[in-house]
C-alpha cells in the first residue's frame, strides 16, 4: 500500500503528467510567462466551466479576496459580516483594508454562515457579506441573498474550499459555487479542488464595471500602461500556472466526484457509530469534499485519535483548532469566549480525515479500520 496522505498530488500528477509537461514546454518555449496567451486560455475556460462573465486571475485567493473589497468605496470602519469559523484569510483582508470584521456563528450541521444571526449582525455600517463555502459545500445562499438585498449590502462568495459545487435555488435555477454573489474569489493552491503547482487565485464576477475595475486593481490599478486611476496591487496567475490548470481544469468534475465517492464510503460506515457524526449534505447545495470533516461525540478524546491514527501513519487535520474571534491577531476587535458556542464547540470536535483523488480503496479501508479500532 501506498503511503497515505491527506492530499495525493504525486499520484495526481503521474496521471497527467504528460499533457502538463507539454503545456509548460510551450510557455517555456515562447517565453510568455507573464500574461500570456495560456492566462487567456485558462480565464475564458474557467468562465465557461463556471457559466460566468467575468474571470480574473489573480496570483492567490486572499489577493482574490482583498482586490474585491478594493473595488468598492466602502468608508474606513465599514462593518464586513464574515463567519468566525473559517480559514484566517477570509478575516485578514478585512481587518488588512481598514474595515471591521463583524463575526458571525456558524451552524452547527453545515458549518456554514448562519442567516439568523447574520441577519442579527446588520448594523448601518454594515456593506458586505463573505460567506465562505467550507469545506466544499456552499452557503444558505438564497436566504442570505435575499437578506443582503434586503439590506442593500454586496455579498462577496468565498469559494476556495468549494469550485465546482452546485447550488440550487428554490426555483430550480443551479449556480456554481462563487458565481451567486457580486463577486466570488477562489484559490489555486496546490491542494485545493482545482490546484496549480503554486499559487493561483480568480475573482468570478457577472458585473461588467466591477470585472473592469478588477481587472485595474489586479494590474496596479492601471487603466494603460502608466496611467493609474486608482490604487493597485500586483496580483497576477503567472502564465505556466495559468498552463497547469487550464489541463487540470478538464478533470475537475472528475476529481471532484472522486473525491465524493470517497466521503460517500466514509459516512457511510461512520454513521452506524455512535461517537462519530459524519458531514451534512444540504439538499439546496452539492458537496465537493475539500475537506472530509467530521464531528466527535462528546468524551472523545481527540487528540488521542489523532495520535493513533498517526501511530499507524495515517495523518489527520484540524481545521480549524480556533475560532478567528478568538484569535491573538484579532484581539483588537474585543470578541469574548463564549460570543459563538457552536463556532467554539466545532473547533473542539472536528476532525478531516484524508481525501483526495487517488485514495485507494486498500487505503481507505485500512483508515476505517483505525479509525473504528480507537474505540473498540
Ligand atoms: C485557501 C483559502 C483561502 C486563501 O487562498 P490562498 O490562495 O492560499 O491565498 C481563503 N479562504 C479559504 C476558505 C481558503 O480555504
Amino acid at each position: 500500500m501506498e503511503p497515505i496522505r491527506m492530499v495525493d498530488l504525486i499520484g495526481q500528477y503521474n496521471k497527467i503528467k504528460e499533457e502538463v509537461k507539454a503545456e509548460i514546454v510551450k510557455v517555456l518555449d515562447s517565453a510568455t510567462f507573464i500574461n500570456g496567451p495560456a492566462v487567456q486560455d485558462f480565464q475564458q475556460s474557467l468562465e465557461k466551466y463556471l457559466g460566468v462573465k467575468h474571470v480574473i486571475p489573480c496570483a492567490n485567493g486572499t489577493d482574490a479576496l482583498q482586490c474585491i473589497m478594493m473595488a468598492y468605496d466602502f468608508p474606513k470602519e465599514a462593518e464586513i459580516l464574515v463567519p468566525s469559523f473559517t480559514y484566517v484569510a477570509t478575516v485578514e483582508v478585512i481587518a488588512l483594508l481598514g474595515f471591521k470584521p463583524v463575526f458571525v456563528e456558524v451552524y452547527p450541521d453545515t458549518f456554514n454562515i448562519n442567516i439568523e444571526d447574520l441577519e442579527s449582525k446588520i448594523t448601518d455600517k454594515s456593506v458586505a457579506i463573505v460567506p465562505v463555502h467550507l469545506y466544499g459545500q456552499c452557503a444558505d445562499m438564497e436566504r442570505l441573498m435575499n437578506v443582503a438585498n434586503e439590506h442593500e449590502i454586496k455579498v462577496f462568495e468565498d469559494t476556495a474550499q468549494a469550485i465546482g459545487a452546485e447550488y440550487t435555488f428554490q426555483n430550480g435555477i443551479v449556480s456554481k459555487a462563487g458565481t451567486i454573489g457580486d463577486a466570488g474569489a477562489t484559490s489555486f493552491f496546490p491542494s485545493k479542488n482545482l490546484g496549480a503547482y503554486g499559487d493561483g487565485g480568480a475573482i468570478m464576477t457577472n458585473d461588467d464595471e466591477l470585472a473592469s475595475k478588477l481587472r485595474m486593481i489586479v494590474n496596479h490599478g492601471q487603466s494603460k500602461r502608466y496611467y493609474h486611476v486608482s490604487i493597485g496591487v500586483n496580483s497576477r496567475l503567472d502564465s505556466l500556472q495559468a498552463a497547469i490548470l487550464n489541463v487540470k481544469l478538464k478533470y475537475l468534475d472528475e476529481y471532484n466526484a472522486a473525491r465524493y465517492s470517497v466521503a460517500q464510503k466514509y459516512s457511510e460506515t461512520f454513521s452506524q457509530t455512535n461517537w462519530i457524526t459524519p458531514p451534512f449534505e444540504s439538499d439546496f447545495s452539492t458537496h465537493v469534499y475539500h475537506q472530509y470533516t467530521m464531528k466527535l461525540a462528546d468524551g472523545i478524546d481527540r487528540d488521542a485519535l489523532v495520535n493513533h491514527l498517526a501511530s499507524f501513519d495515517i495523518p489527520s487535520m484540524i481545521y480549524y483548532p480556533v475560532p478567528n474571534h478568538l484569535q491573538k491577531a484579532y484581539s483588537y476587535y474585543e470578541y469574548r469566549e463564549g460570543d459563538f458556542p457552536v463556532t467554539e464547540d466545532l473547533c473542539s470536535r472536528v476532525i478531516s480525515l484524508p481525501i483526495h483523488t487517488e485514495m485507494s480503496l486498500d487505503q481507505q479501508e485500512y483508515i476505517i479500520q483505525k479509525v473504528l479500532e480507537y474505540q473498540n
